[in-house]
């Protein structure tokens, strides 16, 4: 026991010191790129993680340092202080609108649009031709009214701080009607319903879970009433039993009895997606041509822009609720409004918007696109993890979404690996510590890289990332 104590000891003195350490060429090179107060906790970090190690020996262990190995722990508890928290992922989920992943990818136009604005100043609030203070919503509004044939627009925050702003503006203290079928969670817990109340207004829930026939909006209408509310379930869909009201029956009800209709779109999809073979998305041109008064949706869902919450609807509606205070504490910042515009913009020309709009080129991939990209991931994969992994192509499904197209399963190409002398788990775990962290779902001890989501230039960063996975095997 005394031989230990003292081997530790001497282990402990033979230590080098901080300013010793801060010395050397490797740390001197690190002092020139980053702060000397990060470096040096660095260094504290890595002796103090020494030092535990050193106590924690069992007895008749030599006494040695590995200088080399010190400044190994020092390079990596650096590289874990200067990495961003927020980086860039590979997605290989295959899940296109991924909430966590944060769902909508923006186009090149839009990027472009940001970090121009974003780097100088802009007109955001000055109109140029008379040299006067202008309007924010005034950069968007004339494309949305000209996309979408509503009279007026405004621009939030999000979708949900739309539906409040919404809300806020036409039903404080009064009464809205809607159906059960449509009180739906978006997840996180985060609940549609609870975001109603918030806005003062009193929901009348009318109908069951699966059936909501006209005469069940019509029945409660009364003095309180100051809108008629659908919200599409975009993120489940009710099968079997069913029934609910198309928005034109709504529509004719609200002109008979005077009240506004207002439809939460949720996923604001600006093209047909019949036309090119999926299941028909309600567009919002169709709802304000089925004479809605009022549509709301998000600008990161299948518009593929910003985060954002866009309203669409008649012009004394839209002019409440922009004289709402609430829109001042919901309103869109800068580079929101230059990533929507630039968006928006790219819709002018639907054959350009599919093309160049990641979350529509993604959505629209042809398989034999997807077969060729799978055919790369693969002989990348192989080159790098050689014999550690069973890789193979096979055929599989991804999904929408982010509150889009519930039931849709995409026919996709998936990369499975299939790791020898280890669990997928294991492998999924590292592929997420990875640099990029890559984020892949595991299926019977394979991982599954869905190549739908893999953008064909972030193929290189998928090299690195398994790359250095087989480093670190
Ligand atoms: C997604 C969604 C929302 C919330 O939109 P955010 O932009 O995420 O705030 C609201 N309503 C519906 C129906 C949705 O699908």
């Amino acid at each position: 026991m005394e031989g230990r104590a003292a081997e530790q000891q001497a282990r402990l003195r033979a230590l080098p010191a901080v300013h010793e350490l801060l010395n050397d060429s490797r740390c001197r090179g690190w002092l020139h790129r980053h702060p000397r107060a990060v470096v040096v906790r660095a260094v504290q970090r890595a002796l103090a993680a020494e030092r535990r190690a050193i106590l924690a020996l069992p007895a008749g262990v030599p006494p040695a340092l590995d200088r080399e190995r010190l400044l190994g722990m020092i390079a990596a508890e650096l590289d874990a202080q200067v990495r961003p928290n927020l980086v860039r992922v590979i997605n290989a989920t295959g899940v296109i609108l991924h909430t966590n992943l944060g769902r909508a990818p923006l186009a090149a136009d839009a990027l472009a649009a940001i970090r121009e604005t974003a780097a100088g100043y802009s007109n955001l609030e000055y109109d140029l031709p008379s040299g006067e203070r202008g309007s924010r919503q005034a950069h968007v509004e004339g494309l949305l009214t000209e996309l979408t044939g509503a009279e007026a627009a405004v621009v939030v925050n999000n979708n949900a701080g739309a539906v409040l702003l919404a809300l806020s503006s036409l039903a404080a203290g009064r009464e809205v009607v809607v159906s059960r079928g449509e009180l739906v969670e978006i997840g996180g817990a985060f609940r549609i319903p609870d975001v109603m109340r918030r806005s003062g207004a009193v929901l009348r829930e009318v109908g069951t879970t699966n059936r909501t026939h006209l005469r069940d909006y019509e029945e409660p209408i009364g003095e309180q009433t100051a809108l008629l509310l659908k919200v599409h379930t975009s993120n489940f869909q009710v099968v079997g039993f069913t029934a609910e009201v198309p928005v034109e029956e709504l529509v004719t009800l609200g002109q008979r009895r005077g009240l506004p209709v207002m439809v939460d779109l949720g996923s604001g999809c600006l093209i047909d997606l019949s036309r090119y073979g999926l299941s028909p998305e309600p567009t919002v041109q169709a709802q304000i041509r089925a004479g809605v008064d009022l549509v709301t949706f998000s600008g990161d869902k299948l518009l593929g822009g910003p985060q954002a919450g866009v309203v669409l609807g008649r012009r004394a509606l839209v002019r409440k609720l922009r004289e709402n205070p609430l829109h001042r504490a919901l309103r869109m910042d800068k580079l929101t409004l230059a990533g929507l515009e630039a968006t928006l913009r790219l819709y002018q020309d639907e054959t350009r918007a599919v093309e160049v709009i990641p979350v529509l080129r993604m959505l629209l991939t042809p398989e034999s696109a997807l077969r060729r990209r799978a055919r790369r991931v693969a002989t990348m994969a192989r080159a790098a993890l050689g014999e550690r992994c069973e890789v193979r192509v096979q055929a599989e499904h991804s999904q929408v979404g982010g509150g889009a197209l519930p039931l849709l399963a995409l026919p996709t190409r998936v990369v499975a690996l299939r790791p020898r002398g280890e669990s997928a788990a294991k492998l999924e775990e590292r592929l997420r510590e990875a640099r990029p962290p890559v984020i892949a779902r595991i299926r019977e001890e394979s991982l599954l890289l869905d190549v739908r989501t893999i953008a064909d230039d972030e193929l290189p960063l998928l090299r690195q990332a398994l790359r250095a996975l087989s480093l670190s095997w």
